[in-house]
């Protein structure tokens, strides 16, 4: 692909969560003084967060989460195409892709000036041993839908159970120091241990002492904090669910159950499972990526050693737990550092690093829900969880303003968001 003009091309690999804030909000703070060109595989969004709200409210998912974002990006001036990459070069500044609108096409290449590469993670399912016969999950619209037809047509009201493979973080010398997990997002299996809990009970098949929470790591969803699992775990074991810690991780899923990798299993006629994040494979070994295939950066989301390529979202080493919402923040941290280095009225501005912290607003049926605002993990001393109708339509609102504003959301909108959910209670 040739350039037009002279000046310097972003360009930003994927456009889900974070590639679609990011291409939005460099467009904000680089002005006219770039060409942005986005590219990634499908041209929609998929709105994964709200999967299971559509699923227990018997909707298919993909009727309701797959947003179109093309118009947002052209009124902007922002060059979209459909293409899957397939290798990023580094040293030449180039990324090599192949159209994918009919199969045959030939593989092209792109060069940058500077790469956001926003590529997300492959969602390990098919490491799982048997997960494709019996196992469930929520990250696709697909299999949210498999959960809607089994449940309505399959499901005979037996024990469930719920968790995650074990995760492998990267690890490099040059990242910044961070804390590690042995699961990569365990918000999900919170989320929907409460929301399925309800679900039986509204379908009359019991509650919440069906199903069963299994993590690899010491204590489920340790990136929530001391403070907040000090009072979520107790509140859970009185609610009746039961739990297992330290699994080691998933070594088979089997008709009537799950074998963990330290020899213990559990009987479950319906098993809902997260895999191992996972980078893509031509992201492995590369000279920016960590042990893993995970893009190296600093806090201001910058590869040391190749100053041109940036990361946010899933695909990033920093990105821990992978949340969306550490993506959104970090869009907002890279336009920034673009902005400053090719738009003259932002040559001295002072920039943030990204404040790691988790954000999450999760459903727990009945138009109830549970928000939980923390970096206690990371080190810091915020710690608010809430539940009740408030986390509910924060985070109905947050999709339809997402929708309406193509992944836009106004730079007051999150810190807005946290300031009224921290404090109103309903
Ligand atoms: C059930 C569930 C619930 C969740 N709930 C929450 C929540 O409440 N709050 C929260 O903050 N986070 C939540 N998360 C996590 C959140 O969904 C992810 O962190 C987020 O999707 C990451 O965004 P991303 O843009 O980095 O990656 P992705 O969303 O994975 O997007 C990557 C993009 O890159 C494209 N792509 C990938 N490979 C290629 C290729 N080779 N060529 C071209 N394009 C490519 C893909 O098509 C995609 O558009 C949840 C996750 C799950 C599974």
């Amino acid at each position: 692909m040739k350039k037009l003009d002279d000046k310097p091309t972003v360009l930003v690999l994927g456009c889900n969560f974070a590639g679609l804030t990011a291409a939005r909000y460099i467009r904000e703070e680089c002005k006219d003084n770039v060409n942005i060109v986005v590219m990634d595989k499908k041209d929609y969004i998929n709105f994964i967060p709200n999967i299971p709200i559509e699923v227990f409210s018997n909707h298919n998912p993909a009727d309701n989460l797959l947003f179109p974002f093309k118009k947002f990006l052209e009124s902007e001036n922002t060059h979209f195409f459909m293409a899957e990459v397939l290798d990023i070069d580094a040293d030449n500044k180039q990324v090599i892709y192949k159209p994918n609108e009919r199969a045959g096409a030939a593989s092209q290449k792109i060069s940058y000036d500077y790469l956001v590469v926003a590529l997300g993670c492959r969602l390990a399912y098919d490491e799982i041993d048997g997960f494709a016969e019996f196992g469930y999950t929520f990250s696709d619209t697909y299999n949210g839908e498999k959960v809607r037809r089994f449940l309505n047509e399959g499901y005979k009201g037996g024990p469930i159970a719920i968790g995650s493979q074990r995760f492998k973080q990267g690890t490099s010398d040059k990242l910044p120091k961070l804390p590690s997990a042995l699961a990569a997002c365990e918000g999900p299996p919170i989320e929907l241990a409460f929301s399925m809990a309800d679900w039986l009970k509204n379908k009359k098949l019991g509650d919440a002492h069906k199903i069963t929470l299994f993590t690899p790591g010491e204590v489920i969803a340790e990136d929530a904090g001391k403070t907040i699992l000090g009072k979520l775990l107790p509140m859970a074991q009185e609610m009746g669910y039961g739990y297992v810690a330290n699994t080691g991780g998933i070594k088979q899923i089997y008709k009537d159950g799950i074998e963990f990798l330290n020899g213990t299993s559990l009987d479950a006629e319906m098993k809902i499972v997260f895999p191992n994040w996972e980078p893509h494979a031509f992201m492995k070994g590369k000279p920016f990526t960590d042990s893993e295939g995970f893009v190296i950066t600093d806090l201001f989301m910058h590869n040391p050693d190749y100053p041109e390529i940036f990361a946010v979202g899933d695909a990033a080493s920093v990105t821990v737990p992978k949340l969306g919402a550490l993506g959104h923040a970090e869009a907002i941290v890279v336009s920034k550092m673009l902005g400053r280095l090719t738009n003259p009225k932002m040559a001295n501005a002072t920039i943030e690093p990204l404040s790691p912290m988790v954000v999450c607003f999760g459903d727990m049926g009945s138009h109830k829900g549970f928000y939980m605002h923390t970096n206690e993990w990371w080190g810091g001393n915020i710690s608010v969880m809430q539940m009740g109708r408030m986390p509910y339509i924060m985070k109905i609102s947050f999709k339809n303003m997402y929708h309406e504003l193509g992944g836009k959301i106004p730079t007051w909108g999150m810190p807005l968001g946290e300031e009224f959910s921290d404090h109103i209670h309903l």
